[in-house]
């Protein structure tokens, strides 16, 4: 898919005002510091479109971006900031699994791990949520640069493992680099199969 236009509609902490025209969504998520808006940024081609951790404020609040005037690009607030601290961390949780839960729109979440961290507690039960919840949604190992091939290749072994103790079949995996940029094919061509089918 060629991202022609891409362009940042509204904020939101409550999904219900969300955009009202019923096109489908695709929404990104992880922990804080996971790559996000760098892979946002390297998907729509625009530098500063996604706000990155270094910007606070619109990372704590469901973006809608709409592109090519098809589908809309959804950044969600990472999960799990500790500087933010339980209270804050909680109400972030209610505005993610809300929208997340009602949103007859979102078509494919993308969670995205850092390729170069163990399996976490935080995103496996998260993941485990999202099955629970039956969320369509496929895994982004993030930042693919910083390990050498071998070694990505053990810590996704690793991670596989850790998933098939819960999971039968495991949901799609992709890899991406914002620095190197890698894996924008990839994900934009599973998002135009989707919209096509
Ligand atoms: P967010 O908090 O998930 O939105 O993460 P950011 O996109 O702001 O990235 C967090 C940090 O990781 C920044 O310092 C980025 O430069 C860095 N980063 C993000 N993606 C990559 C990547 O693919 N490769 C490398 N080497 N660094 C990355």
């Amino acid at each position: 898919m060629i991202i022609r236009d891409a362009q940042f509609v509204v904020s939101n902490t409550d999904y219900r005002k969300c955009p009202q025209d019923g096109k489908p969504e695709y929404a990104f998520i992880g922990r804080s510091n996971v790559g996000k808006s760098s892979l946002i940024n390297m998907l729509t081609n625009r530098k500063g479109l996604a706000m990155t951790s270094s910007k606070p404020g619109k990372t704590q609040l469901i973006n809608h971006f709409i592109i090519n005037d098809e589908w809309y690009l959804v950044d969600l607030p990472g999960y799990g900031y500790a500087q933010r601290g339980k209270e804050g961390r909680d109400q972030i949780r209610k505005i993610i699994d809300s929208y997340i839960i009602n949103r007859a729109e979102l078509t494919c979440l993308f969670l995205l791990l850092d390729c170069r961290h163990e399996p976490q507690q935080i995103d496996i039960e998260f993941m485990n949520w999202l099955g629970e919840e039956g969320v369509p949604f496929v895994i982004v190992f993030t930042k693919i640069d910083k390990l050498s091939k071998g070694a990505l290749k053990k810590n996704m072994e690793a991670y596989t493992d850790t998933l098939k103790e819960t999971w039968e079949e495991i949901p799609p995996i992709f890899y991406s680099s914002a620095e190197h940029r890698l894996g924008a094919d990839e994900i934009l061509g599973y998002i135009e199969q989707i919209n096509k089918s």
